[in-house]
């Protein structure tokens, strides 16, 4: 049985459960009640509080993550099959900014307090360069036509498409594998013919990215493949 400690609350009218980043699992009971009771109760509940623990303890590792790290000093962008190692200069007497020198060395000019608008400007570019030619190159390949590509930095949204025939693309996506990007813009692609996700729709897709299925499965979890730091 999972541990826990009993909170005794003056209004409580019955046992509840509830789980918490810093104490776990807690019983909030009516004054007075018996141990027993609250055992059989946290028994009953195991299912429940073996998820909610498990919940918990992946957001803590998260948070922890989010928390504990400085500003990187590696970046991978699966997407680009490339990492790039990060230096850090303070010299004020330079503007902010970035450049990028021999093998994949990203140097970031900034006081450290801004170090991360200077970072995520960089990755900006980078996916806006990256993304532009691939959507290019797979809106060739299908025949699918877009007018504009926008960048943007979402939580976990991947892509959008409106109907002015703008395509929307988050940023975070390069740190996802090729294949994953792929049909991301396949997906928004064809949204230039089916503005839902009609069986057309889905029918178009399978014919540029027959293994859609799994790759758009695999998104359910892709915000565990962003660094804490990417995500706003
Ligand atoms: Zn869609």
């Amino acid at each position: 049985m999972s541990a826990y400690q009993i909170r005794e609350s003056k209004r409580a009218r019955r046992i509840r459960l509830q789980v918490t980043v810093n104490d776990g699992l807690v019983v909030v009971a009516p004054k007075g009640v018996r141990p027993e009771e609250v055992d059989i109760l946290v028994r009953s509940q195991h299912q429940w509080i073996n998820r909610a623990l498990k919940k918990l303890s992946d957001r803590k590792q998260y948070l922890d993550r989010q928390f504990g790290e400085g500003p990187p000093t590696t970046i991978s962008l699966p997407a680009l099959n490339k990492i790039w190692r990060v230096s850090y200069f303070v010299n004020t007497s330079l503007a902010a900014g970035w450049d990028v020198s021999a093998h994949n060395s990203l140097n970031i000019y900034s006081e450290p307090a801004k170090a991360q608008i200077v970072i995520d400007k960089w990755l900006t570019s980078v996916a806006r360069e990256h993304l532009q030619n691939e959507l290019s190159s797979l809106g060739k390949k299908t025949g699918l036509s877009f007018k504009r590509m926008q960048i943007r930095a979402q939580k976990s949204r991947w892509g959008s498409y409106s109907a002015r025939g703008t395509i929307s693309l988050n940023r975070n996506i390069l740190f996802f594998q090729p294949a994953v990007v792929e049909y991301l813009l396949i997906h928004e692609l064809c949204h230039t013919k089916h503005m839902n996700h009609s069986r057309d729709f889905w029918q178009l897709v399978e014919t540029f990215c027959p293994d859609y299925r799994a790759l758009d499965k695999s998104l359910k979890e892709a915000w565990r493949l962003l660094p804490p730091w990417s995500v706003k």
